[in-house]
This record gives structure tokens, C-alpha cells and sequence, in this order.
């Protein structure tokens, strides 16, 4: 479903497309509907039936998934008569035993830093949301969550440990650990959870909680204020 500028739609919000910088209103949007640039037809917003349980179900999924693929042994290489196994946390402290320690923290980062700070942002902005309950870290975390968003390129890594894994078969006997399949499962849901959210959903919701706390407060000042002045006519 397409949605062009509706200018008399007051809830319309004007995005600007991230490929052609056209600006297009994108209204109220109902579960299933997408909208797209009005100039190049890019999808720029997506409301998904249920996508607040879904970000939540995938973020936790994927939690249990990487601590597991960071406990468990993640790999077994199997040279001339030697054996040795790697969990993903000890590939970090070899680069650093062996004077790499830049490299070491951009791999720590990118494997295990980034996407559990992702992971603990989604729960802590999309559980208040779901619940309805308004959270002071609503808008801050709102904003970390979706610039960490392009940052976290777990596929990215998995496309890398597959092609250099292909590569080292020609020189050792190679084994995959629990760990291996975890991580797997892990990319695949942190992806899910990734492309069942949308930032402009996400901020309705937010902006929808925020004011209905500011009126509910208010409401209770006005409440407060009659209460008082009741009380000072009585007294
Ligand atoms: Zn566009």
C-alpha cells in the first residue's frame, strides 16, 4: 500500500527518504501497511501486526543465544596430531597477547559489546512500551537504539567467519561447537529483530506514552488544584 502527501492529515508525519532525500507525509500507519518515498519508492515506514512482541521475543531469544556462543567452546582445529579449541571471547585475548590490542577491542566490540548494549536498549525501550508504563530512559534509549542499529553488523561477521572457515579446511581438520550453532541462531534473530523494527513506529509509541503521562499529570495538578482550593473555601 502506497501513501502520497496528504496535507490536510495532521497526524502525518514528513520523512525525509534515506536514498533520494524527497520528503514524503507518511500518515497513522495500521498493521500491515507500508509506507514509501513518493519520489523513488523506497519503504520507509512498515507497521507489523504484533511487532512489539516480536522485537521482544527475538531480543530475548538472542540474548540467551549469545552468552551461550561466548561460554561454550566455538570452534576445534585439529592439526598435526595437535588439537585446539576456541570460544569466540578467547579469539579477543589472543589478539591482545599477540600485540594487536586495537584490533582486539574492535572484535570485542563488534562480536560481544555491541549487540548485547543493542540487545539491553531494545528490552529496556520496547518492555516499558509494550506494558504501557512511560520510563524516564524512553527517549534516550529510543535514540541509542536506533544508532547502534547500523553499527551492529553481526551477518556481517558471520559472512566473514564462513569464508574464513573455508579457507582454513585446507590447513587443519576444523570442528563447529555448540557455540558455532548458537551464533548462528543468534545472527538470525538479532536480524529479525532488527527488521521488525521501524524508528518511525517506535517513536510514535514512544511520543504516544510520553503524552499521555504529561496529560495524565496534568490532569492530576488540576485535580490537586481543586482539591486545594476546595479546601480553602471550607477553611
Ligand atoms: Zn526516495
Amino acid at each position: 500500500m502506497q501513501f502520497i502527501a496528504t496535507p490536510h492529515n495532521h497526524k502525518a508525519e514528513l520523512i525525509g527518504c534515506p536514498s533520494c532525500d524527497g520528503l514524503t507525509r507518511v500518515p497513522v500507519l495500521q498493521p500491515g501497511d507500508t509506507a514509501y518515498c513518493s519520489e523513488c519508492g523506497l519503504p520507509l515506514s512498515q507497521c507489523l501486526p504484533n511487532s512489539l512482541d516480536k522485537v521482544i521475543a527475538y531480543a530475548i531469544t538472542a540474548f540467551v543465544l549469545l552468552i551461550a556462543a561466548n561460554l561454550l567452546p566455538f570452534l576445534s582445529l585439529r592439526a598435526a596430531g595437535a588439537e585446539n579449541v576456541i570460544t569466540l571471547p578467547s579469539t579477543s585475548i589472543s589478539l591482545l597477547h599477540d600485540g594487536m590490542p586495537i584490533l582486539a577491542l574492535l572484535v570485542c566490540s563488534f562480536i560481544l559489546l555491541l549487540p548485547m548494549t543493542q540487545l539491553v536498549l531494545v528490552l529496556m525501550l520496547y518492555i516499558p512500551l509494550k506494558l504501557a508504563k512511560p520510563a524516564p530512559w524512553l527517549i534516550s534509549s529510543g535514540r541509542l537504539v536506533f544508532t547502534l542499529q547500523s553499527w551492529c553488523m553481526v551477518d556481517v561477521f558471520l559472512i566473514a567467519l564462513v569464508v574464513s572457515l573455508v579457507k582454513l579446511m585446507t590447513m587443519a581438520s576444523i570442528g563447529l561447537g555448540i557455540a558455532f550453532w548458537a551464533y548462528v541462531a543468534f545472527a538470525i534473530c538479532f536480524t529479525l529483530m532488527q527488521s521488525a523494527m521501524d524508528r518511525l513506529e517506535c517513536w510514535r509509541a514512544i511520543e504516544t506514552l510520553t503524552s499521555t503521562e504529561s496529560d495524565t499529570v496534568q490532569q492530576s495538578g488540576i485535580k490537586h488544584d481543586h482539591t486545594d482550593s476546595a479546601g480553602d473555601r471550607a477553611s
